[in-house]
């Protein structure tokens, strides 16, 4: 199986920490002290197929995918 490049953010003016993501996807978010979330880098050990579940259960559409260019 081929491993993607990619990374994941979270546009902090937007998320309301409903705490889906780091909930369900610990291994792609943490939380930051007021709730909101924090990607984390997912360079070596992220599923894109996890982070695209995540973006899609986030309420606020805080979270995006950047495709690697590699
Ligand atoms: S699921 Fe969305 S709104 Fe909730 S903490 Fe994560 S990024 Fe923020």
């Amino acid at each position: 199986m081929s491993e993607q490049v990619f990374s994941v953010t979270v546009d902090g003016d937007i998320c309301m920490g409903a705490g889906y993501c780091y909930g369900s996807y610990p291994q792609l978010f943490t939380e930051n002290a007021d709730g909101t979330s924090l990607a984390r880098d997912t360079t070596s050990t992220g599923s894109l197929t996890d982070a695209s579940k995540a973006s899609q259960i986030c309420p606020s559409g805080a979270i995006e995918i950047h495709r690697g260019k590699d």
